[in-house]
């Protein structure tokens, strides 16, 4: 053990949380550490270790948040990143968190960690979920049949045993880690006495000789390459089956005597998903629910923006007033209330919009909903080429797509990695919704709930289409499908739905304070600045220049004005930059009201008259479609690890945007003609 002591004679252990996906390890860590990491109700949230800091006592505990996984070989990503996490040196114990009410599922690890021969304690979290169901367990047997590790019940989203825990991992810490039990049949054992020996004797300072015996009699490629030994004879083939299927007998056993029902009440899961997961009504239910979320959205979001516009008025009013009554310079007081409050300003006014979409999302999440959503599209996925892994990404996608990028690290291969990675941005996320506000209230009054939906199924039918492309261009064949066991649905947790929330809109107010910040000085300078210094006009810009390079491009698609394109280009920096741009553009102090909308309206139309709500339909797919914000695809840079790919994936979106837009405005233009 290598616990040290700082200065003030405290002492310091590591710890990590470990266990199955969605069991409540990362929302033990907040609760221990106060930090406020993304808890989801489903699997592959977490994709990188996390640390965080807490104390007990005089002891000084740093607390590590692993990517939940059900076994320790080594296939995905996430295995791996828990796998090393455990057996670092660095670690001196491990919390192993369990769902105590699916605990037959999650002794599997268990067994797997105790072999590692480190410190562990036992957290059986969700104990109030056993409690709800009448389920018992006996906490007399269970540490006994686990070679006597402390088993600690606790309720990671109630807060309690929290303390309790934290003693027993110091405790066991410091009185080391009595002898596992779990006995392989004869013939097993003794090739495993027999490694175990060999390790010792090649490497003295290994500290898990027998973990490793175990995986080199499983066949386990990073363990023969880490620690090579020549033991062909011994390990003559992989006995991993044998060595699962005995775990599984024991698990058995041990269920058997630990657990029991005091009075079994009927799950009323069961009655439920036979409808959300039924496999014809499954998707209509889900897309009834999102078309709710959306009228939520616009209605309530309408109602509360009220109280923005005030805000804003009175800012840039008082604001334009402050900086005449200085006397500073007249550039200064444009770039000031028609560039920064335009621009930043307008993004602001969307906040109840946002919110009202994440907080529909953190619900459905967190009830245990969005997990089978991703359930019955399963299939879906299966037959257009993508792994049913595939869909969790792509509904993280809704919130913001660098997330969903980087859960893409839960597939298998990098090839379905990569698909997925190239229609996850079709997911409408939450920047592209101050753009779907904005136009459908201005195009689309009384149906602007359904335009700006139809942008998300748009964006969904796209995402399948474009995989299923790509699967009979390569002739490939859907592998990998979900294997996600359904959460218990469940109320959501207030403090977890606060998180959520206050997390995404503090990513949208630093988005705002940074990104498009300077996204709308720059813009107010293209707009205001020609060949020849400051222009009066808009129209002799820099900005007006650039813009009417792309009319011809736009033109075919509806989009033949240079504002547009100006927009557009900006909107790349983030997807909301396009409404800021159009503030910014028209001198809007407040594109959100509908003194603003009515003056955009204004204005577009004395460019272009002919500009009507088949124009603003394609300029909202265009925005679906085209190039994701520079975040994204930064993210997809790095996690692809290639810029081939990277740019490859621009010009397909750009064309596609294009290609989109241009048929819908050509075909409706034939309609409405
Ligand atoms: P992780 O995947 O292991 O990190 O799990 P999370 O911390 O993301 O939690 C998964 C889900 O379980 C979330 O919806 C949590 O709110 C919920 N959860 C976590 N701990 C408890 C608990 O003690 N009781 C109940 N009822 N729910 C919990
Ligand atoms: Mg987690």
């Amino acid at each position: 053990m290598n616990h040290s002591h700082d200065k003030t004679g405290k002492k310091h252990i590591n710890v990590a949380c470990i266990g199955n996906p969605n069991c409540g390890k990362t929302t033990l860590f907040n609760a221990l550490t106060g930090s406020k990491l993304k808890v989801a109700n489903w699997p592959g949230v977490t994709v990188e270790r996390m640390e965080g800091e807490t104390s007990y006592e005089e002891t000084e505990i740093t607390l590590v948040d692993t990517p939940g996984i059900y076994s320790l070989t080594c296939y995905t990503i996430e295995e791996k990143v828990t796998r090393k996490c455990a057996m670092d040196d660095d670690i001196d114990a491990i919390i192993n968190v369990v769902d105590a009410s699916s605990l037959e599922r999650n002794l599997y690890l268990t067994l797997q960690l105790l072999e590692l021969g480190k410190p562990m304690v036992l957290a059986l979290n969700m104990m109030d979920v056993v409690k709800e169901r009448g389920m018992e367990i006996d906490m007399h047997r269970l540490p006994e049949m686990l070679g006597n590790i402390p088993v600690v019940p606790v309720s990671a989203a109630r807060r309690t045993g929290l303390d309790i825990l934290l003693h027993a991992v110091i405790h066991h810490c410091e009185e080391g880690m009595e002898d596992y039990i779990l006995d392989y049949p004869p013939e097993i054992e003794t090739k495993i006495t027999t490694l175990e020996a060999v390790m010792q004797e090649n490497y003295p300072k290994h500290s898990s000789a027998r973990w490793h015996a175990i995986k080199l009699l499983e066949d386990d490629e990073e363990v023969k390459q880490e620690h090579p030994v020549s033991v062909v004879h011994v390990v003559d083939r992989s006995y991993e089956k044998e060595m699962i299927q005995c775990k599984y007998s024991y698990i058995e056993k041990i269920m058997k005597e630990i657990l029991f029902y005091k009075n079994k009440k009927a799950a009323s899961t069961d009655k439920i998903d036979r409808l959300l997961t039924h496999p014809l009504w499954g998707v209509p239910v889900f897309l009834l629910i999102m078309c709710f979320v959306f009228f939520l959205t616009f209605t309530v979001g309408d109602a509360l923006k009220g109280v923005f516009e005030t805000g804003l008025d009175l800012l840039s009013g008082g604001a334009a007033a402050a900086l005449k009554g200085m006397g500073v310079a007249g550039w200064l007081e444009s770039l000031m209330v028609e560039g920064i409050i335009a621009g930043v300003g307008g993004i602001l006014t969307f906040i109840p919009n946002i919110f009202i979409l994440f907080l529909a999302l953190a619900m459905l999440e967190d009830s245990g909903y969005m997990a089978r959503v991703a359930y019955v599209m399963d299939s879906v996925m299966g037959r257009v080429g993508l792994s049913g892994k595939a869909f969790l990404p792509m509904i993280l996608g809704f919130g913001c797509t660098v997330p969903a990028i980087m859960a893409t690290r839960a597939l298998e291969t990098e090839h379905d990695r990569r698909k997925t990675m190239l229609v996850t941005p079709f997911m409408s996320c939450s920047a592209r919704l101050p753009v779907y506000v904005l136009f459908s209230d201005m195009f689309f009054p009384g149906y602007e709930a359904f335009a700006a939906f139809s942008m998300y199924i748009v964006g969904m039918v796209i995402a399948i289409l474009a995989a299923l492309v790509m699967n009979r261009l390569e002739k490939g064949e859907a592998n990998g499908s979900l294997l996600i066991e359904l959460p218990e649905y469940k109320r959501p947790n207030a403090r977890t739905i606060r998180i959520y929330v206050w997390n995404k809109l503090k990513d949208y107010l630093t988005k705002a304070g940074t990104t498009i910040f300077i996204a709308s000085i720059v813009i107010w300078f293209v707009l205001n600045f020609g060949m020849g210094g400051m222009v009066e006009e808009p129209s002799d810009s820099f900005g007006a220049g650039l813009g009417r390079l792309l009319v011809p491009v736009l033109a075919p698609a509806g989009l033949g004005m240079w504002q547009i394109a100006v927009a557009l280009l900006s909107g790349i920096s983030a997807k909301e930059v396009v409404v800021s741009s159009f503030a910014v553009l028209f001198g809007v102090a407040n594109a959100n009201s509908d003194a603003g909308m009515t003056a955009i309206v204004d204005n577009i139309h004395r460019i272009n008259p002919g500009f009507g709500p088949l124009n603003a339909y394609c300029l909202m797919l265009f925005c679906l479609l085209y190039v994701p914000c520079v975040a994204t695809v930064a993210t997809v840079r790095k996690e692809s690890g290639s810029w081939k790919f990277t740019l490859k994936m621009i010009a397909f979106q750009l064309f596609l945007a294009w290609a989109v837009s241009t048929v819908v405005f050509q075909a409706g233009s034939l309609f409405l003609a």
